[in-house]
């Protein structure tokens, strides 16, 4: 099977360029790969000139011929960009941080209107975007994707030419293991997939993949946002939640062209609601090991966290690196806390929040890739209205306090995760005892029946029922504490989201009073 490959940015460049857009702003790091591209799109297929300019080398032409060292300064750059003569397409290197200058953004607008009946254009390259509300309209934006799929092969071919004909590879002899190199270069940039093959075949004489992804997990950490997830969790250690595992089981097969065929659209995503320690977090770290998709942890805090302007820069560069490594999941913790200003950013933030959600929402609800966004959020009252509207996620699911029968699922997977057999425990007697218990509770439960024994018996003895019991007696549920929380988010759940367990109600509510009059 393969997955669905990335929208051609190339493509998008050159429409942009034969419809005389003349204000184009390329986003990316890869200045040699995107220069080159350039080169193709301008002289070799238009027979124009290309010429690039930058802080420390002033105008030359790619190619050779013209140098024009002395427009080094922005202002005296863009003023001979207007009074060059011959149609070319200009490259600024690096121009974002002149943007700044009132008289560089003014005589750049300029430019824009004069250059529209010329065929001229001026794309501005650089790794970030960045760039003042002002001239903001005036440009048209494109993140230039890395490599797809088909760009990898050739990187993998030309490095086997230079490796030798007769050098034996697993990636000659197996095409499966070919495709599997590829899949986890996925999201790397041309020089770090090369530096990256370079590197494995100096290890292991081969392109050797464990070191392919060890090496996109730090770049991807490297952004400081993302975080590429790795679990030992598979759906297996969920107890409970039957409604919710089994609508993601469902959907397992539905990330690959032959389902879009089929005529089933593309699973989107959920946004799961709840209880604090019910599941949440662990369903989205499960979810990787079920897709076989990277998982890649977003802290919306992080992104929001920025000097205001960086934050909508980090919204796009989490999209851009999501869709990079697609199929992949999104997995975005506590979305309440980076959005919680959304509504009333106008005022707080100059309205940065709001422009953040905005592109996310955006993107949640016309995405073509297949990026599968997993959301979490235990407070619902701090979430924007619109994020709740149909058509953003596929579903919404309210994850409640686990139920007897859950519990004693919970509990067995628990004991089992300790290397306990439940066999020799009496379960139902410490699913009686932990009524009104999260699952991270029951955990907590048994985790610390074990300090309290080991303590005690130093391995002569191991836990059993009655201090799994006794640990539970110490604990005060947090659903006692949060009462009154817990009814709110129920009574709105009924009506707005589907339950994530199949159970129509809950059992333990009399029984927490009950413990605690004890
Ligand atoms: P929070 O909103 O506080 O992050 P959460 O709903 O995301 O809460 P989790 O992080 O998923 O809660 O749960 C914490 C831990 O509790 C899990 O790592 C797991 O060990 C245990 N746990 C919670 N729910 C379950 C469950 N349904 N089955 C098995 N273990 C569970």
């Amino acid at each position: 099977m393969k997955p669905e490959g990335k929208s051609n940015s190339t493509q998008e460049i050159e429409d942009l360029i034969r419809a005389r857009y003349p204000l184009i702003y390329i986003v990316s790091s890869e200045e040699e790969r995107v220069e080159s591209e350039l080169e193709k799109i301008v002289v070799d297929r238009r027979n124009r000139k290309l010429i690039v300019w930058s802080i420390t080398e002033g105008f030359f032409s790619r190619g050779g011929g013209e140098v024009y060292p002395d427009y080094d300064q922005p202002l005296k750059a863009l003023n001979f960009i207007l009074s060059y003569e011959d149609d070319c397409v200009f490259v600024l290197r690096d121009f974002h941080p002149y943007l700044q200058a009132p008289e560089v953004t003014r005589r750049l607008r300029d430019l824009s209107r004069a250059l529209k009946s010329k065929r001229k254009n001026i794309i501005l390259l650089s790794s970030v975007f960045r760039c003042p509300g002002e001239i903001e309209k005036d440009l048209s934006v494109v993140d230039f994707a890395v490599p797809d799929r088909p760009t990898i092969g050739t990187i993998i071919d030309s490095f086997m030419g230079h490796i030798g004909d007769d050098t034996p590879s697993l990636v000659r002899d197996d095409p499966k293991f070919r495709d599997r190199v590829i899949e986890a270069a996925l999201g790397l940039t041309a020089d770090e997939i090369e530096n990256v093959f370079a590197k494995s075949w100096i290890r292991m004489r081969d392109f050797h993949i464990p070191t392919i992804l060890n090496e996109k997990r730090h770049i991807i950490r490297k952004s400081g946002i993302l975080e590429y997830y790795e679990s030992d969790y598979d759906i297996t250690d969920i107890g409970g939640l039957e409604a919710l595992k089994e609508w993601l089981r469902k959907r397992e097969n539905a990330f690959y062209p032959e389902a879009r065929r089929y005529g089933l659209p593309l699973p989107k995503g959920i946004l799961l609601l709840g209880i604090p320690g019910c599941g949440k977090s662990l369903t989205a770290k499960s979810i990787g090991a079920l897709y076989k998709m990277p998982l890649l942890r977003l802290d919306m805090g992080k992104v929001m966290g920025g000097i205001v302007g960086s934050s909508e820069e980090n919204m796009r560069k989490v999209i851009n690196t999501a869709e990079a490594v697609a199929p992949s999941i999104l997995w975005m913790d506590e979305l309440e806390k980076g959005l919680s200003g959304s509504a009333s950013s106008g005022v707080s933030d100059g309205g940065t929040t709001a422009r953040v959600f905005g592109t996310f929402i955006t993107w949640l609800q016309e995405k073509d890739q297949p990026v599968f966004v997993i959301a979490t959020a235990n407070d619902v009252s701090q979430l924007p209205p619109e994020l709740l509207r149909k058509g953003r996620f596929d579903e919404i699911f309210f994850v409640d306090l686990p139920t007897a029968a859950e519990r004693e699922e919970i509990i067995k997977i628990h004991l089992r995760r300790k290397g306990r057999s439940p066999e020799y425990f009496d379960v139902p007697k410490i699913v009686a005892a932990m009524s009104a218990f999260s699952g991270s509770e029951i955990e907590q439960a048994i985790v610390s029946a074990m300090y309290d024994v080991y303590d005690e018996y130093r391995g002569e003895k191991d836990i059993d029922t009655e201090s799994i019991i006794q640990s539970a007696q110490e604990i005060i549920p947090l659903s006692y504490t949060m009462k009154e929380k817990i009814d709110a988010l129920r009574e709105w759940a009924k009506t707005r989201a589907r339950r994530a367990s199949e159970a129509a109600s809950h059992d333990d509510d009399s029984s927490v009073v009950r413990r605690l009059e004890l």
